[in-house]
């Protein structure tokens, strides 16, 4: 293994601390790193998936409307086409007498164009004659028949011209936006795009997300408890959180804080992931690898890796230090030509990492527009009062109150290396950086958390 200054032999190790670089770090603010993720961020190929199969992927293409619609006029209830000139002055004591002709079913199309004088039968949906201009509804008329034995209707209220039809064009016209790339497929959009044909949807492929867990007390979670080591709970979560936004998460297991071992694996990942995500060892432990590959990458602004390959894979540092709580050693790199996450290995810290930078670029890679996590404002149900130099994001409950307000209960047991508070929380309290926190009762910026 190589010797390295802070390595795992330590050899080299110097005493004072920061004449390694360890700790000279430079801090950007949570808003500065998500940009440089954000903007790091490429988007991924698309792919056609079948219409049933797209709701939750991400549209990769503008999609518009194929024909008209409705594509006809079409009856809005059941029951007689009119021209609403025959039914003038109509009324339950005065109906218009018209003729009956052929009933039109939903599906059909009449025979005829409606003749003056006459009405059709019609069924919801049903394609409304030619000649027709509106349609009463089947509770304003009567069956009838004429001196001859004909068939008739009776019409015992004036129709208005267009009332109860649908006309052509009225919702969208030939060719005109559905939805643009970059949205996110709803059921509303099945009903939108299977009525337009589209039995195939163009959809950004799902990213796929290389994570490792780095520490070497960790074991994989099926192992029997041992001392000193601890299962690692951190790829389970963060490949259940990259599903959540709609990639592929590849699990890649665990690695112990060995440089060369560190160094394959995230090289292997490279060349088949979109995003590399690894937790733990971005500290500055002396143990940490991570933060020590990491130094190295912002050392070297920018390298280039085999200049024999076809392609010239780019690696630089995009920061490693957030001035934020948890997880302040949270890191980014372009490594190797991939978008390169290293989250801390504490699990509060993790979460918040992920939620915080991953997921946003996640959703940037599959064409949202605005990746970035919702905020919503919740009045404080507990004071959170502890200052911090840093900007922290404290996990909570949300609670709609009885007055109409959302209200904000942080959780306990929030430190960043613990996980009680993980799993019940709903939303992000955002305690900004000061002296003191913020008083119950007090008005707080929430980052939503996905369901
Ligand atoms: P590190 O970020 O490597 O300094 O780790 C910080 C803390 O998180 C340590 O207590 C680790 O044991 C713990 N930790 C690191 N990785 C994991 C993991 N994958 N699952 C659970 N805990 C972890
Ligand atoms: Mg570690």
């Amino acid at each position: 293994m190589e010797k390295e200054k802070g390595s795992l032999d330590g050899v080299e190790r110097v005493n004072s601390p920061g004449s390694d670089g360890r700790f000279n770090r430079r801090a950007i603010t949570p808003e500065e790193a998500q940009r440089r993720v954000v903007a790091a961020a490429r988007t991924v190929g698309s792919e056609l998936a079948p219409l049933a199969e797209s709701g939750g992927r991400r549209l990769a293409e503008s999609l518009r409307a194929t024909s008209d619609w409705p594509p006809f006029p079409r009856a809005g209830l059941d029951g007689y086409a009119v021209r609403a000139a025959d039914t003038a002055g109509a009324a339950p004591d005065s109906p218009a007498l018209l003729r009956a002709a052929a009933a039109v079913a939903a599906g059909e199309l009449a025979a005829a164009a409606l003749a003056p004088g006459m009405a059709a039968r019609v069924m919801t949906g049903a394609a409304v004659p030619e000649g027709a201009d509106a349609v009463v509804m089947l509770e304003q008329t009567a069956e009838a028949s004429l001196a001859g034995g004909a068939a008739a209707v009776l019409v015992r209220a004036a129709a208005l011209p267009g009332q109860n039809v649908a006309p052509r064009g009225e919702e969208f016209r030939l060719g005109s936006l559905l939805a643009e790339p970059g949205t996110l497929l709803r059921p509303g959009h099945a009903a939108l795009l299977g009525t337009f044909g589209y039995a195939d949807v163009p959809v950004y492929r799902r990213p796929r997300v290389a994570i490792f867990a780095t520490g070497s007390e960790l074991m994989p979670v099926e192992a029997p408890a041992a001392p000193g080591r601890i299962r690692d709970s951190n790829s389970a979560m963060v490949a259940w959180m990259a599903e959540q936004s709609g990639a592929v998460p590849w699990l890649c297991g665990t690695l112990p804080d060995d440089r060369a071992a560190v160094e394959e694996a995230l090289h292997r990942a490279a060349e088949e992931a979109d995003l590399i995500i690894t937790t733990g060892g971005v500290s500055v432990g002396d143990y940490d690898v991570m933060a020590c590959l990491l130094r190295e990458l912002g050392a070297a602004a920018t390298r280039v890796y085999g200049a024999e390959a076809d392609a010239v894979r780019e690696s630089g540092l995009l920061f490693n230090k957030v001035a934020m709580r948890p997880g302040s050693p949270t890191s980014a790199a372009i490594y190797e030509g991939k978008l390169l996450l290293c989250l801390s290995g504490n699990p509060g810290a993790c979460f918040v990492g992920f939620e915080l930078f991953a997921r946003p670029a996640l959703l940037a890679m599959q064409g949202c527009a605005s990746p970035l996590p919702r905020k919503i404002t919740a009045k404080l149900a507990l004071s959170v009062s502890k200052g911090s130099p840093h900007i922290r994001f404290v996990r909570s409950r949300l609670r709609y109150g009885d007055d109409g307000i959302i209200y904000a209960d942080p959780l306990a047991f929030s430190k960043s290396s613990m996980m009680a508070s993980i799993a019940d929380a709903e939303g992000l309290v955002i305690i900004p950086a000061g002296p003191q926190g913020l008083e119950a009762g007090e008005w707080a910026q929430v980052m939503l958390l996905p369901t």
